[in-house]
């Protein structure tokens, strides 16, 4: 027998949710991102379960070319473009689309010869301060880049920092508009947030990532609520159980103590597969379909959990971390993190299961 974990993938669920992206917005065209790794899921797996988006948004030139050599023909942003000139020629060969966001990248288009036209996506600093070229210096970078042999069709991109929260797009959007006023450009501004809270402001080409994964973006709402399927189930089974009396400990540094008679009960599950260490004891997991909690740090291989109210539940009981019946949100709120820092972290060692 292997050791007992495994993560889920539902096919099903990426396409259901993409649906509730597509119907929320039915004027905009979703670039499903698939970044790292497709939030753990899987790049290939998840391009083609989400096959019908518009096109896919990724980080790395690899995954592009690993997307085109499976055979995907749709649009491919680059969500940050390319760092060097030598990686032009790809996306020219590749017909891929680069965002563009700094007077340096514009520069190493003008300054190089290409076989056709990169699509660009401009994107503009609305505010974020993160990535993009600030309002003052659009225009000039624009004229550039329609001046140039080796632009092809341009969209005017941003990104928002507040879609989730109340402070909300509409301050970013303005900017946007203003930047953009009279251009007649295509653009492109929501993530997965902005989308489903501001349907009516969502234009264009929209980037929703979360949402495809079936985790809600937003504290107050969750995933059910919003019509999203769990598309990552990480489970696995418990492989020991310990009979503790009052006083005794759990785990590396004894870090919870019993009060009580307790049922500890050891999952095989740990930081190395990607169960974040830092989450207290007190996190809640779901042992033969019930809510408990882990008490104890994670270690590497194993964490515990409280098996004392669950009489049945014993050696080769399944534990569910997250995903169907213990949403990924819960589990990231009372480890002081957000769902995307957790998918993301499945490790490779943890063997997956498609489920169509
Ligand atoms: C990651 C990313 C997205 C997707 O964001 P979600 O919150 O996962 O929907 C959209 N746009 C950009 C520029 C991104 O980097």
């Amino acid at each position: 027998m292997a050791r007992p974990i495994r993560a889920t993938i539902h096919l099903s669920a990426l396409r259901s949710n993409l649906g509730v992206a597509r119907r929320a917005a039915p004027q905009a065209r979703p670039l499903a991102v698939i970044k790292a790794n497709a939030y753990g899921h899987g790049l290939l797996r998840a391009a083609e379960a989400l096959r019908d988006a518009e096109g896919f948004a990724v980080l790395d030139l690899d995954d592009a070319v690993r997307l085109r050599q499976a055979g995907h023909t749709c649009r491919i942003l680059l969500l940050e473009g390319f760092f060097d000139p030598l990686e032009l020629p790809e996306f020219s060969e590749r017909a891929l689309t680069a965002v563009v966001h700094s007077l340096e990248q514009v520069a190493m288009l003008e300054g190089t010869r290409l076989p056709s036209r990169i699509d660009a996506f401009v994107k503009v600093n609305t505010g974020m301060n993160r990535l993009g070229l600030t309002p003052d210096s659009l225009r000039d970078a624009l004229q550039r880049l329609q001046a140039s042999r080796n632009t092809g069709e341009i969209t005017l991109m941003t990104h928002f920092a507040n879609a989730d929260d109340p402070r909300g797009i509409e301050w970013q959007l303005e900017i946007f508009r203003r930047a953009g006023a009279g251009l007649g450009l295509p653009v492109s501004t929501s993530n997965s947030a902005a989308l489903l809270r501001y349907p009516d402001r969502t234009q264009g080409w929209s980037r929703p990532g979360i949402m495809l994964y079936g985790a809600s973006p937003f504290p107050e709402q969750s995933a059910v609520e919003l019509g999203l399927l769990p598309a990552m189930t990480l489970q696995s089974r418990i492989i020991a159980v310990q009979n503790l009396q009052p006083g005794d400990v759990v785990g590396y540094g004894g870090a919870f103590t019993a009060e009580r008679r307790t049922r500890i009960g050891v999952v095989a599950c740990g930081y190395a597969d990607g169960y974040p260490r830092h989450a207290p004891s007190g996190t809640p997991v779901l042992v033969n379909g019930r809510r408990t909690r882990t008490v104890g740090r994670v270690s590497m291989d194993m964490l515990c959990v409280d098996l004392t109210h669950l009489p049945d539940a014993d050696v080769g009981s399944t534990a569910v971390l997250w995903g169907e019946g213990m949403p990924v949100e819960e589990v990231a709120a009372a480890a002081g993190t957000v769902s995307y820092e957790l998918l993301c972290a499945l490790a490779p060692r943890v063997p997956v299961v498609e489920l169509q």
